[in-house]
């Protein structure tokens, strides 16, 4: 755990959150700040900045990651309509908090990607 992690903090039960699935090595858990209809984080409890540092130390923690959101788009209704899954990275790519996270957004069309 990496104490000034906002992330790591939820997962230490430290910051509330409104989880809505855990296994062992991954937490889902509704954005504060929605941005569609359905809009929930998954992350690995394990602490890693951000997804390509996540699977180049640990491939099947990130697979773990990924089942985890396929899960949380069934479990939320998403898959007969479809469902945006994003990790933002780094400053480029609008990353701000850096505990590696996918972004599961849907339940109402999305609109295309900006360039
Ligand atoms: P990023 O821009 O790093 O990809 O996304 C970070 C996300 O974390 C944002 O969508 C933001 O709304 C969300 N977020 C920031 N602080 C909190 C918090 O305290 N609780 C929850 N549930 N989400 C948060």
């Amino acid at each position: 755990m990496e104490i000034d992690c906002l992330f790591c903090r939820i997962v230490a039960g430290q910051i509330p959150a409104t989880v809505v699935r855990e296994t062992d090595t991954t937490l889902a858990f509704r954005d504060i700040s929605p941005q569609a209809v359905v809009h929930v984080l998954v992350i690995p409890k394990e602490h890693y900045a951000d997804v390509a540092t996540l699977t180049q130390a640990d491939p099947a923690l990130a697979g773990d990651v990924l089942g985890t959101a396929a899960v949380v788009a069934e479990t939320e209704g998403l898959l007969a309509d479809g469902f945006r899954l994003i990790f933002n990275t780094g400053s480029f790519g609008g990353q701000e908090v850096f505990h590696a996270h996918a972004h599961v957004l849907g339940g109402e069309p999305l609109g295309p990607m900006r360039a």
